[in-house]
């Protein structure tokens, strides 16, 4: 009888816990995430590009730009979990800039099973890295915080060995040439044996072009790396080809 109670209680609590915390984007119901955020931010009913993955719908494998040659040209595939908008932007921002990196936390599964699902495992995971002043104005690497809960949930190591030495500025703000201009000779590897061989999900938190990720892809593959695939928690979608979404 005591430990039918013990249980009951354990039970309750770990309801008032779930119910006390929420949908992680919006705060409804159910955690972690919500139907609505679900349909509205993750949409599995779309595609995405395979060389950039910006969300496009189902039929196609590759966005306009893509198609035309503009985007990257090293990862095997790229995924972004979602859209950039809304409550998983400032999700993600909240995450960034608002020193809260414990909130990450809370997707770390759902993250983690939906990765699994879309690119075959590898050797190991690999964070695009920061430079060292935006890191020390930070505090830490968003990239890596997410490559670290993967890390966990999944038992994939964590790879080191790039080093970004150019202190650019932040990609969002410019052109798609200025992009490629800023990224030029932007990271480097620090041994030239260590991704020799292997294959790698590099891990980044937003993805407009695929040119960052695609920049350390580069550097990867020099390295005698054998795949890189992307990984992002957000990207943009093909507005052109899917109507009715703002
Ligand atoms: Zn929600
Ligand atoms: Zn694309």
């Amino acid at each position: 009888m005591n430990e039918f109670i013990k249980e009951g209680f354990k039970r309750i609590r770990a309801l008032w816990y779930l119910e006390r915390s929420g949908c992680v984007f919006c705060g409804g119901h159910p955690s972690p995430i919500c139907p609505i955020c679900t349909r509205e931010l993750l949409h599995p009913e779309l595609g995405r590009c395979l060389r950039c993955g910006k969300l496009i719908v189902q039929e196609r494998t590759l966005c306009k730009d893509c198609t035309e040659g503009k985007g990257p040209k090293y990862l095997k595939k790229v995924i972004a979990w979602g859209h950039y908008t809304g409550c998983l932007k400032e999700f993600i921002q909240n995450v960034k800039f608002g020193a809260n990196p414990m909130r990450m936390m809370q997707i770390s599964r759902p993250l983690a099973d939906w990765a699994i699902r879309e690119l075959p495992p590898v050797d190991g995971i690999l964070a695009v890295p920061m430079h060292s002043t935006r890191l020390a104005e930070r505090g830490f690497n968003q990239a890596e915080l997410i490559a670290s809960l993967i890390h966990w949930e999944l038992g994939l190591p964590i790879l080191q060995g790039v080093k970004r030495v150019k202190a650019t500025p932040p990609q969002v703000s410019l052109s798609r040439q200025e992009r490629l201009q800023n990224l030029k000779n932007a990271f480097a590897l620090q041994s030239k044996e260590l991704f020799q061989g292997r294959s790698v999900w590099l891990i980044d938190d937003v993805t407009t072009t695929g040119s960052t990720l695609d920049a350390v892809a580069e550097v990867l593959y020099k390295g005698g790396a054998k795949e890189v695939y992307g990984l992002c928690l957000a990207a943009g979608f093909e507005k052109v080809l899917v109507p009715g979404f703002d």
